[in-house]
């Protein structure tokens, strides 16, 4: 595995190279090499990259670029209002983000001659497949306590929009695990949503986030763009 901390030298390879050039003429690019794990912070005159070891720093280095490249395009965090009956509806967000981001992106990136299997830096794929491992074990006991096929719900479909984005082999599984327990129906309707969203023009995430949640159930949630 390569040792951090990296230079923009060390990260820079013909793969990614326009890329890097596209968001460094909008905005300066800053390195945080003490991060834990990697990260992007785009603010109104700089994008900070934070990096770890990982066994590909430029794949890793592209995926954060894409980040910064979204929000350059206008793909901003909204602001998040009801969801009183959840839990956390800010790391909710968060997630949901997080996740529209990824299926944004991932076209790009591998058309950068980048694979799948790369798309996540180490930790994160690792990190991922445990929760998402944890989720499916948690809906394979009610499948069976119930017996019944499970009708959605964000419990259904957080996992789901984690695992239709390809980035680990481990992935397959999961999504056929939660084929075999899951209304197709809802499972539909989200790929239905994520196609639309991966081909549209628009950056703004608040629409695909409400109708995400109105997929699963979840009415009393509004998602406002921010500046
Ligand atoms: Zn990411």
């Amino acid at each position: 595995m390569n040792t951090a901390p990296y230079s923009l030298e060390e990260l820079i390879e013909k793969n990614n190279e326009e890329l890097y050039k596209y968001v460094s003429e909008k905005k300066k690019i800053l390195l945080n090499t003490n991060a834990k794990g990697w990260s992007e912070e785009t603010t109104d005159g700089c994008v900070i990259i934070g990096c770890s070891p990982t066994d590909h720093p430029q794949a890793s280095f592209a995926h954060e670029l894409l980040h910064a490249k979204l929000k350059i395009m206008g793909m901003k965090d909204p602001l998040i209002l009801g969801g009183e009956g959840l839990k956390y509806p800010q790391q909710l967000e968060r997630y949901l983000y997080n996740q529209l981001a990824h299926h944004k992106m991932h076209k790009e990136f591998i058309s950068m001659g980048y694979m799948d299997v790369e798309f996540l830096h180490d930790d994160d794929t690792e990190e991922n497949a445990r929760q998402l491992e944890r989720d499916i074990a948690e809906l394979e006991k009610k499948y069976l306590a119930e017996k019944n096929m499970l009708q959605g719900g964000l419990q259904v479909g957080i996992p789901y929009l984690a695992s239709t984005c390809p980035h680990d082999k481990s992935d397959k599984p999961i999504i056929m695990r939660l084929r075999d327990i899951s209304e197709s129906k809802i499972l539909k309707e989200i790929d239905k949503l994520l196609e639309e969203w991966r081909e549209s023009g628009e950056y703004s995430p608040c629409h695909t986030m409400k109708r995400f949640c109105e997929i699963c159930g979840v009415y009393d949630i509004e998602f406002l763009p921010t500046k």
